[in-house]
């Protein structure tokens, strides 16, 4: 090679490594903001001298141990679901306790201790706090209706939810560690904690076994695992029994909600009926904390492979920014994101409401400007149970078939033929 070749080779290395180098620059402008904002949302990590401080009020109160703070069955014993004993542990103004006295009178709540540690520790009216503790807005909702998903009508056989050509959902109790002020489900909360009969468990086992196009159980309520080990290994073991069902899966909010329930003989069974997938529903990076974090280790050791469906919630994650955040604290936690549902308005919840718009412009910012990983997918449920619809940023602006116009995530248009 001449050392002219080589000089033209240098200098056209250099130009390359030039473009890339502005290219960089351009994508490193693209983050900046997002760097800035995220110091201001904090995650369940970053957090922990607020949690520690709030959980040791919270034992003294109870007069209890860090042994028992870690026991499940005492944190469901001790859920507080009283204003007078909520306002010996949170300062309250009136208006405050008069207005949880009230909605409490007409929709049910109940918090466990861990939660409520948590939701204080995260400020008062804060995104946690604002989905465990109710509000007067909950009885000013004169509009929403009690089942906009019609699931009344999509039930075939007692206990399930049928939608969908090859799966569907058994429900098999109304019991949850927390009752979520979001809740889609109110209508099933009710006044007392029931499982479902065993017979009515039978009649759907009976459905699933009579209908061999289903492989895929869904197991909720609810929060299915609040169900014993002892019911959660026989409800297990009958559907590993029916040959056409492939694959088991799990509704919880219990890894959010009260990580202590996740114990080691209740890993013993999740262990022997793989494959089981476990959806839990993580809304806010506060949320994501060492407690939860032993939890998700645990259950995958135990083989549960986990996702996320997140509901988006005015004021609470209906934020580009918090989004991103939490859809980053899940993966570090192997958590995958796998729904952001759009909340519908049932009775009692028209305060979480946002326009179909926060959605989109969530998926806006997430697509190319994150990993694939953390972005999930945006789902609207059709009314009358006609099933989760995926909704999008608007990507193909013109299609011929071979010839299209799309639209990158940075909002570049660009033709593309499929002949090159
Ligand atoms: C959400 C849901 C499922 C599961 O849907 P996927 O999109 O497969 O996660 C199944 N059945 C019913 C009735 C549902 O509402």
């Amino acid at each position: 090679m001449s050392v002219k070749m080589w000089q033209d080779e240098q200098q056209l290395e250099w130009e390359k490594r030039d473009i890339a180098l502005r290219r960089a620059a351009e994508l490193k402008d693209q983050i900046t903001e997002y760097l800035e904002q995220k110091k201001s949302i904090p995650d369940g990590f970053e957090i922990q001298g607020e949690y520690t401080k709030a959980k040791s009020e919270l034992l003294e109160y109870f007069n209890a141990t860090e042994e028992q703070w870690n026991d499940w069955r005492w944190q469901m014993a001790n859920r507080i679901r009283d204003v007078r004993i909520l306002s010996r542990l949170v300062r309250l103004e009136s208006d405050e306790f008069n207005d949880i006295e009230k909605v409490g009178r007409q929709f049910r709540w109940a918090v466990s201790p861990y939660y409520l540690a948590l939701a204080i520790a995260g400020g008062k009216e804060g995104p946690v706090w604002r989905q465990a503790i109710p509000s007067g807005l909950e009885i000013l909702d004169r509009y929403g209706k009690e089942d906009p998903m019609g699931e009344e009508f999509t039930s075939p056989a007692a206990g399930i939810t049928r939608r969908y050509p090859d799966r569907l959902i058994i429900n098999v109790t109304n019991q949850c560690a927390m009752y979520c002020r979001h809740c889609q489900r109110r209508r099933n909360i009710g006044d007392i904690d029931v499982h479902k009969p065993r017979q009515v468990l039978e009649a759907s086992l009976r459905y699933i076994r009579e209908n061999p196009e289903i492989r895929d159980v869904l197991i909720t309520g609810g929060d299915a695992l609040l169900l014993s080990n002892k019911q959660l290994d026989w409800l297990l073991t009958e559907l590993d029994n029916i040959p056409h069902v492939e694959i088991k899966r799990i509704g919880s909010r219990i890894p959010v909600t009260m990580p202590q329930r996740v114990t080691s003989q209740l890993c013993s069974v999740l262990e022997k009926h793989p494959p089981i997938y476990m959806n839990t529903q993580f809304n806010h990076p506060l949320e994501v904390t060492p407690e939860a974090k032993k939890a998700c280790d645990m259950l995958i050791k135990a083989g549960v492979v986990l996702g996320n469906q997140a509901v988006l919630l005015k004021d609470i994650n209906n934020d580009p920014h918090v989004m991103k955040r939490l859809n980053h604290s899940l993966l570090r936690i192997r958590v995958k994101p796998y729904y952001i549902f759009h909340a519908k308005a049932v009775k009692g919840t028209r305060h979480f409401i946002t326009g179909v718009q926060d959605g989109i412009n969530i998926m806006e910012q997430l697509r190319g400007f994150t990993s694939g990983l953390a972005v999930p997918t945006y789902i609207i449920n059709a009314p009358n149970g006609y099933g989760k619809t995926p909704i999008l940023p608007q990507y193909i602006l013109e299609n011929k078939n071979d010839h299209v116009t799309i639209r990158t995530w940075e909002k570049r248009v660009i033709p593309y033929s499929v002949s090159g």
